[in-house]
């Protein structure tokens, strides 16, 4: 890991942006080298890697899930996760509501850029029914929306792909206070994220290197 390319991207991003370290597969020592640096917003894609590097590391770190997230373990998820961000199913949506947790379980929805079969994420129309089903609901909080660019090499494709989705966000943060949050932009796209008007980006391997 290199603290050196950390502290430089640090040191460059708009002060609006919030930066999540993507500790998926990399070390407890490693996370806690980020953390004595200064570094709070951590995310993860496994419940289980979640549940046990929550376990052994300071708990004043914001967990993000990130991940696919099977029904029978959205308790868990939730208890564990201080932001979850990939809701991309109207029955985890539902699920999470049920739940009916004290404190408002915070959630972005995922919305799908381009036409890869191996993302997930709703449909336009999708988020639009799901945030009014939703928006006044006491156990789950939509705070913002979620993407990940389709993988392309070609930055006017990965640039148009973030301004549909901040058009989206837009759209909803006109007609609803509670949404603050638009999480786009990943190691290899996050400058074109921020100039899209990405406030939340998700690095991993730029930060930590290669994942195991
Ligand atoms: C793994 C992952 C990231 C980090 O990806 P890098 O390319 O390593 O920066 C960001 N967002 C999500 C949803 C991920 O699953």
């Amino acid at each position: 890991m290199d603290l050196d390319t950390y502290h430089k991207i640090v040191s460059q991003l708009p002060n609006s942006v919030t930066l999540i370290a993507v500790s998926k597969g990399q070390s407890i020592d490693k996370i806690l080298k980020l953390y004595n640096d200064g570094q709070r917003h951590f995310g993860e894609n496994f419940e289980q890697e979640l549940t046990h590097k929550k376990e052994n590391l300071p708990k004043d770190i914001n967990w993000h899930f990130l991940g696919n997230m099977q029904t029978n373990k959205l308790k868990k998820i939730s208890s564990s996760s201080y932001l979850i961000q990939s809701v991309s199913r109207k029955k985890v949506l539902d699920k999470l509501n049920n739940l009916n947790e004290k404190k408002a379980i915070n959630v972005l929805l995922q919305y799908k850029l381009g036409n890869e079969d191996t993302k997930s994420g709703f449909s336009r129309a999708e988020i639009i029914e799901n945030h009014e089903r939703y928006k006044n609901s006491n156990s789950l909080k939509i705070i913002g929306l979620m993407g990940i660019a389709e993988n392309s090499t070609e930055e006017k494709r990965t640039q148009n792909q973030f301004k549909e989705i901040a058009q989206l966000y837009n759209e909803l943060k006109s007609k609803d206070e509670n949404i603050s949050t638009l999480s786009i932009g990943m190691s290899s796209d996050y400058n074109l994220a921020i100039e899209s008007g990405s406030n939340m980006i998700r690095l991993g391997t730029v930060i930590f290197g290669k994942r195991k």
